[in-house]
């Protein structure tokens, strides 16, 4: 064939007609035509993954878990460690083949016990970010037993399909964090005071939903909608994070501590026991002493417990993560073409004043924004294009009326 009779086999363009054209052993194809071809390809792609968790779910190995989370969470590495590892387990499960075996791997749902303010919430909300699923944060103290003022241990998985855009698929390997999972331990070992309806009662409704089993639930949620359709949730994939305060265990945990301690276990005597940070010794038995049933423990097989905020922490919280604070003030004047920047010691001084104040990692956001309202009010209209907040400047703007009103919000 001569040369410039060459043409696409496909849309039969002439040569000259086409910016490219490549030839295979019988055929030719033009530019065009690859680039349509290439869209095709990727179409089709994307439909057979439609809906197809593995596509979506970004697992990566405990490592990269860990250093994921190590973005946005300062230290807490013990429980970065183990939720990592559960996570990776959990994800790994469910999204084998079903296996042959008789082996079946149990679903590691976690418990994290540690002051309010420690991270359980951006723990999970992190993980949940880094593997793109839905997450539902709901609060067991709004939870109380079927026919009570309250709501449904249902509700929990309204939640999750509405975070999941009611895709039912999704939603059923989606994360739960119930939060201040505390608040429903036993109020008391003599069952017969009042009727403990938000109590056990809750802890038993809870059970099935965290062991894995077919619930109906309703989409729009609570009670008000009698006559909405109940959509089946299959709970058996749905990795369950709870977390709580648990005020006072440390209680139970010195006690055992040093029973061992006098008993046979000479390891664990009094200079070997950090009395600052006694949540690092918790173990099961210490939330049953607390007040959850046994049953439930063991459907939260994964431990583990949350550092106590200290001054550095708090100080690496204002400046470090991928979203910290200041960097968001940064950012935020910066829109504005002010240049913002905080010396040491005015960091210094508002961590100072969220310990003194026991206002936490939640109060750092608070503090910081009674002190910078000023600035953000005045110099976006101004010529004045530097903000230096030094320890006088923000000592200035917080006064002592604001501190208290602080205290009592948090
Ligand atoms: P909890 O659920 O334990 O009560 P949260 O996760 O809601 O605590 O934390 C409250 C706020 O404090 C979060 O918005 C987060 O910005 C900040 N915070 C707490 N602990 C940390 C941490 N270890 N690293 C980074 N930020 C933290």
């Amino acid at each position: 064939m001569a040369k410039e009779e060459l043409e696409c086999s496909f849309c039969g363009r002439k040569k000259p007609e086409t910016n490219l054209l490549i030839a295979g052993l019988d055929a030719h194809i033009c530019d065009r035509c690859i680039e349509q071809a290439h869209g095709i390809v990727l179409e089709e792609s994307k439909e057979s993954d439609g809906g197809d968790l593995s596509a979506e779910l970004k697992l990566r190995k405990p490592l990269q878990i860990k250093e994921f989370l190590d973005e946005y969470i300062i230290g807490q590495v013990a429980t970065k460690k183990v939720m990592s590892v559960a996570v990776y387990n959990h994800y790994k499960r469910l999204l084998q083949p079903p296996s042959k075996d008789d082996i079946d791997i149990q679903k590691s749902n976690i418990i994290m016990v540690g002051q309010t303010g420690t991270g359980k919430t951006l723990m999970a909300k992190t993980i949940a970010k880094m593997l793109n699923v839905p997450l539902a944060i709901v609060d067991a103290t709004v939870l109380t037993e079927a026919g009570y003022v309250g709501e449904d241990v249902e509700s929990i998985l309204t939640r999750l399909l509405q975070a999941a855009d009611y895709n039912l698929e999704k939603a059923e390997k989606g994360i739960v964090f119930i939060d201040e999972i505390d608040k429903i331990a036993r109020k008391s070992d003599n069952p017969s005071i009042t009727r403990d309806v938000s109590g056990e009662g809750v802890q038993q409704a809870l059970l099935k939903l965290l062991e894995g089993t077919v619930v109906n639930v309703p989409p729009k949620g609570g009670r008000k909608h009698p006559d909405q359709k109940f959509i089946e949730v299959n709970t058996e994939n749905i990795l369950f994070i709870a977390g709580g305060a648990f005020d006072g265990i440390e209680r139970h945990i010195s006690k055992r501590l040093n029973m061992q301690a006098v008993g046979y276990s000479a390891s664990m005597s009094d200079e070997n026991v950090d009395q600052s940070n006694l949540l690092q010794y918790i173990i099961p038995k210490d939330l049953k002493d607390f007040g959850l049933i046994p049953e439930i423990i063991g459907r939260l097989p994964v431990l583990t417990y949350m550092d106590p905020l200290d001054a550095e922490t708090l100080r690496a919280i204002l400046t470090e993560p991928k979203n910290a604070i200041i960097k968001q003030y940064k950012k935020l004047f910066e829109m504005d073409d002010i240049d913002f920047s905080i010396t040491d010691g005015a960091l210094g001084f508002i961590v100072g004043k969220a310990i003194d104040y026991k206002l936490g990692a939640r109060g750092l956001r608070s503090l910081c924004e009674e002190i910078l309202t000023d600035a953000m009010f005045e110099l976006p209209s101004s010529p004045d294009k530097k903000l230096n907040v030094t320890k006088a400047y923000a000592e200035d703007k917080l006064t002592k009326t604001t501190l208290k009103k602080l205290k009592a919000v948090s």
